[in-house]
This record gives C-alpha cells, structure tokens and sequence, in this order.
C-alpha cells in the first residue's frame, strides 16, 4: 500500500509506505537505485502510551515484548533480511560489517553486502542513508556525531564514486533551540548559515560536512519535532518517548 502526502514537509519528495504487517514508513522519492531506504514512524506497531506505537528501544522504559514485536513487524517490513546494530554512543566511530547481529560500540554502519539491513535508533537524532556504488551505510547523528563529521567519515569509508546521502526525520531548525556556546561551534565548524540565533540546523551542518566530501545530499525535510504525529521527538515529547529505526539495505541493481 502506498499513500502520498504532498504537504508532509518541505524537503525532497517522499513517499510513505505501509508494510503488510502494519510498519509505516517513509522512503525518497525515486528510490535510490541499488539500496532501500527506510526511515520507520512511529505507527504500526504496539507499543502503548508514551512508546505507541512502533518503538524499537527497551531502554527508555518499554514492554520488552512489546519491542520484540515492534522488531519483528519491521524485520517483515524490511524483507526479512539479517540486521546489524550499534551501541550508539554519540560518537563519530564507523564500523564496517559483512553480517547480522551487533557490531559494537559505533554510530555508522557501512556494508558492501547485499540484503543485509543496516540500523540505527533515532528520536530526533538525524539519521543518514548513505549510498555508494558497492556500499552503503547507516549513520547516527546527534549534535556531537555532526560536529565531528561522522557522515562525512562514513563517506569516507565508502570506495568508488561518491555515494549519494539521505536525510531522515529530524529535529530541525525550527524545532531545535541550543545553548549559545553551541549554536557558536557549530557557526564555527560550518559556517553561520546553520544557526539562527540559538536555532541550529543539524540537517544543514551535515550538508555542510557532506558538501566538503563532494556527496550529494537528498534532504527528506521531515522535523520529528513538527511531528508528533508521526514521530518520536525526544525534545519534544519528554520526559520519555519511542525511538524509531532507520534503516537501509543494499539491493541488487
Ligand atoms: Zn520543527
């Protein structure tokens, strides 16, 4: 079942995807060729009241049956193809992986194999799918992870021609109030056009970081704090939400 919203946002077209087992997600529009992107909402899952519906983490209080089953209906959603996770630590570490299962502490993914699906956890956090010409890769980027560039080190671990970038549900400018202290850094770091006063635009400050390594950024323009119909927001919904999985599987082209 496929289903447009034209006015979701203001960013690159979407498309939002309900799986057969219920999983509601949001994709680019065109597909990148050789990979699927996923970035999960919050809906078609079961988790209650303040983790409804499709949370993926038992640490922020939830039934851990109920995530288990929230995995398995997106694991459907996905293909049923093997998954790789992190610990993410807000770090700018990437770990390359060949197969499923945990792959230590890090907050990028990069693969070079097909049908294995990369993820990351994220409320607010930007995720970024990144898509080479034999790899692809998965990208936790909170604050800390964008001011040390860990997008561009993902790219960076990608051979061939660049890869192209997409990304996912965030918190967005409008959204995102920071200390002054770090609105200045990241002026600093890249550039005064990513603040707004005290508003800072992650988004932008990882197109910034992308731009220097000549990778095309496909900005999907969706603020999980505008959201909260349809997304976790950390900001936004405290003192405890969901998080929602991004994902991205590399296809045979
Ligand atoms: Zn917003």
């Amino acid at each position: 079942m496929r289903a447009h919203f034209p006015k979701l946002h203001d960013g690159a077209p979407v498309t939002v995807h309900t799986a057969a087992g219920g999983a509601v997600y949001v994709s680019p529009q065109p597909e990148p060729e050789g990979a699927k992107v996923l970035f999960f909402t919050r809906l078609g899952g079961v988790s209650r009241p303040p983790f409804d519906a499709l949370n993926v983490s038992v640490k922020v209080g939830d039934e851990p049956d109920a995530v288990a089953e929230n995995i398995s209906i997106i694991h459907e959603a996905v293909g049923g193809v093997p998954s790789a996770w992190v610990k993410q630590v807000a770090g700018d570490g990437v770990t390359r992986v060949s197969e499923g299962g945990f792959a230590g502490e890090a907050d990028a993914l990069v693969t070079s194999e097909e049908g294995l699906c990369l993820n990351v956890a994220v409320a607010d956090c930007v995720p970024v799918a990144l898509v080479g010409e034999g790899d692809v890769a998965m990208v936790h980027s909170g604050w800390r992870g964008t001011l040390s560039g860990i997008s561009g080190k993902a790219a960076g671990r990608m051979p061939g021609a660049r890869p192209r970038a997409y990304i996912g549900p965030c918190i967005r400018g409008c959204c995102y109030e920071v200390s002054e202290e770090l609105a200045r850094a990241f002026a600093a770091e890249f550039g005064e056009g990513v603040v707004s006063g005290r508003h800072l635009s992650l988004p932008e400050a990882i197109g910034g970081d992308l731009g220097r390594a000549g990778v095309e950024v496909v900005d999907l323009g969706l603020c999980t704090g505008c959201r909260p119909d349809l997304f976790f927001s950390h900001r936004k919904q405290k003192p405890v939400t969901g998080r929602s999985l991004a994902a991205v599987v590399k296809v045979g082209r």
